[in-house]
């Protein structure tokens, strides 16, 4: 069933919701996890396919006829030695999701609600979005054959304007932030019948982002990192994995332990981070915002109190960093990695080099950097 967040009130799984009808908060996905652990145990997975749905069992679509996939998830963690190198310190890894299809961890999510949406006969889906979400939606819809509407700040990168026409939506640039875009879309997507797929605004997404806590644990043989440092905009990944932790110890997968959770904001869009420090349970909208990390361009966020819980339940933190750290620390993960990242995906470097400044990382611990997206659309940036 579907539960909410924030009031707990509960909701039956086979119909279209947005938002709590009656907090106006997000819904989660609540599943059997004692019939799951009973089909399914970390011992399953092995020769599964490589994609987010080889965890199967822990998603929420009712019927694998309309799963809809472009080969999302199962991205590698990368120990990455040259870059501990230069860095002095050893236990540094990148989940690199720049691999994903349109080139960021966006794919997960939409290919999850838009498989869902289809799954529940939605024909027209909509959404407002600073870049990759946009793509990410069109390329599903794209697939399962159904309308794709997008908005778009005006000063969207052409290359994400490029990617969603080629995908076949049909784009809206607005006036303003993805706030201002919400509320168009929302607008003439109730006027028209389109389904909201806005992050958090269904419950579908969350369930797709998930998988990056799974694969974590997978990956480093169902263990938990030490620090995990997440760019965060809307919080779709960090509350996401942290749902997924939560689940794993209730399936008797990983015991109660759990990384630090860490949100990287950019100075000039950081809602999350005064929130945090500020001891508040929800974020105040940000003034002004401006970033060239696309994806952090976020002054508000629905999720922020599922945000701020897990950075607090896991005694974690948040921090903000300059633009040019995260162009900076760019440079520097393509010089030693090999990796050509967005700011966003730059951005966790710049912030562990910080905590790690402040004793905060200790030496002999295991961090995690998520680099979240290709650099390919950001190319304007480079000169
Ligand atoms: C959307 C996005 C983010 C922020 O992700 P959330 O889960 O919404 O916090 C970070 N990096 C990139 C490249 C993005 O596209």
């Amino acid at each position: 069933h579907l539960e909410c967040a924030l009031c707990g009130q509960q909701y039956e799984a086979d119909r279209l919701w947005n938002l709590c009808p009656d907090c106006g908060r997000p819904l989660l996905c609540r599943y059997d996890l004692e019939a799951a652990g009973k089909a399914v145990d970390p011992a399953s997975f092995g020769g599964r396919e490589p994609t987010m749905w080889r965890y199967r069992e822990l998603l929420p679509l009712r019927d694998d006829e309309h799963k809809l996939t472009l080969g999302e998830g199962w991205t590698p963690l990368v120990h990455a030695t040259r870059l501990g190198a230069e860095v002095d310190f050893e236990g540094l890894y990148i989940k690199d999701e720049s691999l994903n299809p349109t080139g960021s961890f966006k794919a997960r999510g939409l290919g999850m609600a838009v498989s869902r949406a289809r799954e529940m006969g939605v024909t027209a889906v909509s959404i407002p979005s600073a870049g990759n979400a946009a793509g990410a939606m069109a390329a599903y819809a794209a697939l399962g054959g159904i309308e794709a509407h997008v908005y778009m700040p005006k000063d969207v990168p052409h290359p994400f304007l490029a990617e969603c026409r080629a995908l076949g939506a049909e784009v809206t640039l607005v006036e303003g932030l993805i706030t201002d875009c919400g509320k168009q879309a929302a607008a003439e997507g109730k006027e028209r019948g389109w389904f909201d797929i806005s992050t958090l605004k269904e419950p579908y997404r969350l369930a797709g982002k998930k998988t990056m806590g799974y694969e974590l644990a997978e990956q480093l043989g169902w263990t938990m990192p030490d620090v995990i440092i997440y760019p965060t905009g809307g919080g779709t990944g960090l509350v996401g994995m942290w749902k997924a932790f939560d689940e794993m110890e209730q399936l008797g997968w990983i015991g109660g332990e759990r990384p630090r959770m860490v949100t990287v904001q950019s100075e000039g869009c950081a809602p999350m981070v005064r929130a945090f420090h500020d001891g508040s349970e929800f974020a105040e909208p940000w003034v002004d915002a401006a970033t060239l990390a696309d994806g952090l361009r976020v002054p508000a966020a629905v999720g922020d109190f599922l945000i701020l819980r897990a950075l607090r339940e896991s005694e974690g933190t948040a921090l903000v960093v300059a633009d040019e750290e995260m162009m900076a620390d760019a440079r520097l993960m393509g010089r030693t990695q090999g990796m050509f990242t967005c700011p966003e995906g730059a951005a966790p470097l710049s912030a562990f080099r910080h905590l790690r400044a402040r004793g905060w990382v200790g030496e002999d611990e295991t961090v995690v950097l998520f680099n979240t997206g290709s650099g390919l659309k950001y190319t304007h940036l480079w000169g």
